[in-house]
């Protein structure tokens, strides 16, 4: 085998925050390496909502093919409906469209992508620097070796542990075709007897439907009827705006059934699954897991920042990668891990405090139930949740903002 090529920075997965971090990187004159060995045109599984937060830090982003939205439908457990008109618009992608953009970004700036799959083969020691190599024997070498390789990174699990089922979440779903009307809104709703939501995100030319839950919680056949009553639901409300979303809270008709059924049929030969992780950390990790050194970091999912209340992770791998490029930039790769807790380490873990909560009861109904039913008479129960799902919303102000409105229990 021949020399291998070095590098200063080696990053493995090319997902929002390796190739984010690699343009960065690579703008400031480093010489980087980019990885990646998903197949190209295979998307990661996601929804593909980009936060209004997301699109005013980087207004880029505005760039990708994806569709804005400024109107979310969000349902209670119970099948209560609020409509919220969004202050910004929030933007949803396609991932093949949103991360080859990303990528063409990190190109253009001069990182140098290789399409492979790669692992560790020797750690950096002693000034020697990180080996990564393909399965083929092919290797590359790089002072500063960064993991953006996604919830099940490897390179996480050996630099600072594997997580625990209990701070992973589960979330999958279907892609379908868009509804004929052509009404298709953007619908958020609560799960009637579970932890988490459905979520019914229109792209350009087609659907992305899914469930995110904690995998604790997880029961495949249960979960996967719920998001099948709630496809149906959101199929049948196009075309009857009186039809229920969840058909099990309802009395149900013959008409109606059939209806169901002949949606169900047509839906099951079109549709395309997908499912994936998201991490959702305890708030004990949040206060002890490391996420760099001098010599590597952990960025977006691989580090564990995704929200665990609405499992949104896409920012997270953006300004993670955002704040390791600055730290590297000025000399101090050793401070990424502070500037991520100092920057939205704080906000994530509270969300992690509050999930229980936001999940649990209040005044003898689901906690989203009440908020709900409270945000269609109460602006400021509405003008919160628009914020929550504008990501312009904190958790640490948040129980404030809804105990303002009576609505959190102090
Ligand atoms: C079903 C689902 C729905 C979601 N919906 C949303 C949403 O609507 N909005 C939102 O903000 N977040 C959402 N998330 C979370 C979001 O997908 C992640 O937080 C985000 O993709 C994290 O970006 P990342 O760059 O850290 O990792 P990823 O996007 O996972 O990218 C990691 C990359 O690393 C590559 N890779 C892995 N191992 C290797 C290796 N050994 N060698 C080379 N390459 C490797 C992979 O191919 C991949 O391309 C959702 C997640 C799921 C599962």
């Amino acid at each position: 085998m021949g020399e291998s090529e070095e590098f200063d920075v080696l990053i493995v997965g090319a997902g929002p925050a390796g190739s984010f971090a690699a343009e960065r990187l690579a703008r400031g004159g480093v010489r980087v390496a980019l990885f990646d060995g998903r197949p190209a045109g295979e998307p990661k599984a996601c929804g593909g909502g980009v936060t209004s937060k997301a699109l005013k830090a980087w207004p880029h982003l505005l760039e990708a093919m994806g569709r804005t939205v400024e109107e979310v439908e969000m349902y209670s457990p119970a099948g209560t409906r609020v409509r919220l008109k969004l202050d910004a618009p929030f933007a949803i992608y396609s991932r093949v469209a949103f991360d080859s953009y990303l990528r063409d970004r990190a190109i253009q700036a001069g990182a140098h992508v290789i399409p492979e799959r790669v692992s560790v083969a020797a750690e950096s020691k002693h000034g020697e620097p990180w080996t990564v190599r393909t399965r083929g024997g092919e290797s590359w070498r790089g002072h500063v070796l960064v993991a953006a390789d996604g919830a099940n990174s490897a390179i996480a699990r050996r630099l600072a542990g594997a997580l625990p089922n209990a701070e992973m979440e589960v979330a999958f779903g279907y892609r379908a075709p868009l509804p004929k009307s052509e009404d298709a809104p953007t619908v958020i709703a609560f799960l009637p007897g579970w932890v988490g939501y459905a979520w019914a995100f229109p792209r350009l030319d087609h659907i992305s439907f899914g469930i995110a839950t904690s995998q604790d919680a997880f029961d495949h056949t249960s979960l996967d009827a719920l998001l099948w009553e709630f496809m149906i639901g959101y199929y049948r409300i196009r075309e009857d705006p009186r039809a229920p979303l969840w058909s099990s809270q309802s009395k149900g008709s013959s008409e109606g059934d059939s209806h169901a059924a002949v949606i169900e049929k047509k839906l099951r030969a079109s549709v395309d699954r997908y499912a994936a992780r998201i991490p959702g950390l305890a708030v004990e990790t949040w206060n002890t897991r490391r996420v760099g050194s001098d010599t590597w970091a952990l960025l977006g999912d691989a580090a564990g920042f995704a929200d665990p209340v609405t499992g949104e992770g896409i920012y997270y791998a953006l300004r993670s990668a955002e704040l390791f490029a600055e730290a590297y930039l000025a000399g101090r790769a050793a401070d990424y891990e502070q500037r991520c807790r100092a920057d939205f380490g704080r906000e994530l873990r509270r969300a992690s405090a509050m999930r229980g909560r936001f999940y649990g009861d209040f005044l003898g109904a689901p906690f989203t139930d009440r908020m709900i039913d409270f945000a269609r008479l109460h602006p400021g129960i509405r003008r919160t949740l628009r914020e929550l799902v504008a990501g312009d919303q904190g958790y640490v102000n948040l129980k404030r903002a809804l105990a303002r409105s009576a609505l959190w229990p102090l």
